[in-house]
């Protein structure tokens, strides 16, 4: 039923190539977009250190025929992707944190949750998603391997600091009883061997239960051209009849979906076991909407050129800039800033710094593959610079709003789709 010759990268402290899809395990993957060797977005060195040796990775994104899932090409070794000291936290981005109360909104009423029922997250993150569960007086629990569950515990949310895997689902229903929700936002698409995530999330579920999952929107990254959202912590690029087609393998069943404004585009599907509950009408309408087959291909030759164009736009901005003596910095360092700096080739020569709020984790160390600092952001109003890139251009709105309010006078640009001054 599942692919034999599953990719496994973890403990090997290295990479494996991905040779056979993911999810059907098809073995003629087409490529779709290479983007070069990257370093992992979470290697940041600090401020001064002396220059050592790297590891870098190829990245490369493939689409899979047979059933339509879009992938990475490789599998690195989650110890050296989500290390412990992982800075990334959801608290901080008011997006998130408005997009999980309306997730709380919508599945209290939809699901009719009763005050006791068991709500699990997987890769929980510092809480953000589930604190609204706890407040509507539901047992949560977080499962998350990073430190960040210290940020979670602070604010009372029970997190388990493990991977989670068909053994913890097994530890937790032991202890804890089915849960009548799973969720996982944002690491769906992140985890490897997916098909015994997929197991150990139906063990863990009530008979009646329902796995909510958040991820970024294949079709949505193609018409924006995200494709800095492309790097090795997601080995898979969801549209909904890819994911549709990974969870029936299973026996689940999506019985409702819809797209939702984080990371620039994502969906939101909700999945049962199949027959338990009555599919609505919108998730025919959204498959239907897809492109696959031919379609698809003529999309992703279309996407690929763009990508390029795109690059060589940027560059050309850079150059025009940089020519009249412009001082550049950089607003904000997501992961995603990570692909687009070391793709289009910025570094420290061209961004002179990146700026983040105080309390950022970031602060301190250097951009990854550069040697561009990251500092907190009371420089950009000290310095005035002429120019600021917006590399959290997916929230460029709600940033610039806050830089002006706090005395940023210079230029604002978006990197992407096409450069643009906001
Ligand atoms: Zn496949």
């Amino acid at each position: 039923m599942f692919p034999e010759k599953v990719a496994r990268a973890a403990g090997t402290g290295a990479s494996v190539p991905i040779e056979c899809c993911q999810a059907c395990g098809h073995a003629l993957l087409e490529n779709v977009l290479s983007l070069g060797y990257m370093p992992p977005v979470n290697q940041m060195v600090a401020i001064g250190e002396v220059a050592r040796q790297q590891p870098w990775f190829p990245t490369n994104l493939f689409y899979c025929a047979q059933c339509e899932l879009m992938q990475l090409g490789l599998a690195v070794d989650p110890a050296i992707i989500f290390p412990p000291e992982y800075p990334y936290t959801s608290g901080t981005t008011r997006l998130l944190r408005d997009n999980f109360r309306e997730l709380y909104s919508e599945a209290s009423v939809m699901l009719k949750l009763g005050p006791r029922d068991l709500v699990v997250d997987i890769g929980s993150n510092d809480g953000t998603l589930l604190a609204p569960f706890k407040l509507g007086d539901h047992r949560v629990l977080g499962i998350e391997p990073t430190d960040v569950v210290k940020i979670a515990a602070a604010r009372g949310i029970p997190t388990l600091q493990r991977y989670f895997t068909p053994e913890v689902a097994a530890a937790v229903r032991a202890e804890h009883g089915p849960a009548r929700v799973v969720t996982a936002a944002n690491c769906f698409a992140h985890i490897e061997d997916i098909h015994s995530i997929v197991e150990g999330i139906l063990h863990l579920l009530a008979p009646d239960g329902v796995f909510i999952s958040e991820s970024h929107y294949v079709i949505g990254l193609m018409d924006r051209l995200q494709y800095d959202t492309v790097y090795h912590e997601h080995l898979r690029y969801y549209s909904l009849g890819s994911l549709a087609n990974l969870l029936r393998m299973h026996g689940l069943e999506v019985f409702h979906a819809r797209p939702i404004p984080t990371h620039g585009g994502s969906i939101r599907v909700y999945a049962a076991r199949s027959g338990v509950r009555p599919v609505s009408a919108d998730v025919a309408a959204m498959l239907a909407a897809e492109p696959r087959g031919e379609a698809m291909r003529a999309r992703l030759v279309t996407f690929r050129k763009d990508v390029l164009l795109s690059k060589l736009r940027l560059l050309a901005t850079m150059r025009e800039l940089k020519e009249n003596g412009a001082r550049i910095a950089g607003i904000s360092a997501p992961s995603r800033a990570s692909t687009l700096i070391n793709y289009v080739g910025l570094d420290e020569a061209i961004i002179d710094y990146v700026c983040e709020i105080p309390g950022s984790l970031k602060i301190g160390k250097t951009m990854p593959g550069t040697a561009i600092p990251v500092v907190e952001e009371s420089r950009l109003f000290e310095e005035q610079p002429d120019c600021a890139i917006v590399f959290s251009w997916h929230i460029a709105e709600e940033l610039a709003l806050k830089l002006r309010d706090k005395g940023f006078r210079g230029k604002l640009i978006t990197p992407l789709p096409v450069p643009r001054e906001i």
